[in-house]
């Protein structure tokens, strides 16, 4: 038996405060019946729970590490047709999406899963997980404007917070950079926006971890389920 707004919570319906909600509002039944006291529970394989008048569905949870090639959309699907992160899991039944998103150009470690309360949780803005990405940029930075990153950085919608960034990589014939930077937000095309404000474009960015984990030699279009310590570690 579990709380029933966890339940709802991890069919992916909505935040666990939205589902309690839900059920001090009365649109929450448990086998025909309305239940609105915070508390109650119930069994997700035998129960049957309806929430606006529709079953939630209870399937097993997965959890899964995908590397996702650059040009592909995070979405299950796109109206123009393009190539989206789903068409990569045909081995995988249960409708998983995305914790967060990677920008159609970006590639690297996506994470997926059914599991909505776990997702939820993950993106909320109050919830840091550090997320390290390899920068290519355009130009070698200075390590003066390195040093703007690691203390954060006046963009558009804020300033950001201190980021980890080290130099992984210079070639100086193509006048180019690898950066590795660590970031605990998840702004639209952060990364991306950051290395503009200091005037080193990015060419290339790949995920390369999230949390504490790490895409290591997963082939790029290719995924792999997470095991139990890795789940834990992101609880
Ligand atoms: N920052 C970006 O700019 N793009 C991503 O896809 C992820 C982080």
């Amino acid at each position: 038996m579990e709380r029933l707004q966890k339940i709802i919570a991890q069919a992916g319906i909505a935040s666990r405060r939205k589902c309690e909600e839900l059920i001090l509002a009365g649109k929450v039944e448990v086998n025909g019946e309305i239940v609105t006291t915070l508390g109650s529970k119930a069994d997700p394989d035998v129960d049957i729970i309806m929430v606006n008048g529709r079953a939630i569905k209870n399937e097993k949870k997965i959890y899964v590490m995908f590397n996702k090639p650059k040009g592909v959309i995070t979405s299950a699907s796109d109206p123009e047709g393009r190539k989206v992160v789903t068409d990569y899991l045909k081995g995988i039944k249960e409708r998983v999406y995305p914790v967060g998103r990677l920008d159609y150009d970006t590639e690297g470690l996506l994470l997926l899963t059914n599991d909505g309360e776990f997702a939820n949780m993950l993106t909320h803005p109050s919830h840091h997980v550090p997320k390290t990405y390899l920068a290519t940029v355009e130009g070698v930075p200075h390590g003066t404007d390195l040093d703007k990153l690691k203390a954060g950085i006046q963009l558009e919608d804020g300033l950001t917070s201190p980021a980890g960034v080290e130099y992984k990589d210079i070639d100086t014939v193509k006048k180019e950079a690898v950066i590795s930077i660590t970031i605990h937000e998840g702004r639209n095309r952060q990364v991306r926006r950051m290395f503009e404000a200091i005037s080193h474009p990015v060419i290339r960015l790949k995920r390369i971890s999230f949390g504490d984990l790490l895409l290591q030699n997963l082939k790029r279009g290719l995924y792999r389920h997470l095991t139990k310590e890795e789940i834990q570690s992101l609880m």
